[in-house]
């Protein structure tokens, strides 16, 4: 499993109690799942993806974690191999991120699993943090 907890340019982590937060968060978890099962050559519902607020020693706020982890029982390994990718998939999710479209659309976020979570979407959000 991978969590991943990221921070604002002002050196604050994504804020749980933050809807825009919130959905940067999700909108992320969507698009770096996406881009390690590219990386990894695999079939991205081998990969499950969500956000859950946690604690963290250095910080008061429920920070917004960003969660991949591998659907197979026992795992298959592929949530763990992330760190070798995290340049490349810093890329290809700003990549998925830029689209024509004003919402959501095939080609950037809504796929099968992730009509499920559409109310937290939020790409253009995400877009710019990542650009930030
Ligand atoms: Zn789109």
């Amino acid at each position: 499993m991978l969590e991943l907890y990221l921070k604002h340019p002002n050196d604050e982590y994504l804020n749980h109690n933050n809807e825009t937060d919130k959905q940067i968060a999700w909108t992320l978890a969507v698009v770096l799942r996406q881009a390690l099962a590219d990386c990894l050559g695999i079939a991205c519902d081998e990969l499950g993806f969500t956000v859950k607020p946690t604690t963290l020693p250095d910080c008061s706020l429920s920070v917004a974690a960003i969660v991949i982890y591998d659907v197979c029982s026992g795992g298959g390994g592929f949530s763990c191999a992330a760190p070798s990718f995290f340049i490349d998939m810093f890329a290809k999710a700003q990549g998925y991120l830029h689209c024509s479209c004003t919402g959501v659309c095939q080609n950037c976020l809504l796929g099968f699993d992730t009509r499920f979570c559409l109310q937290h979407l939020n790409r253009q959000a995400a877009e710019q943090f990542l650009q930030s």
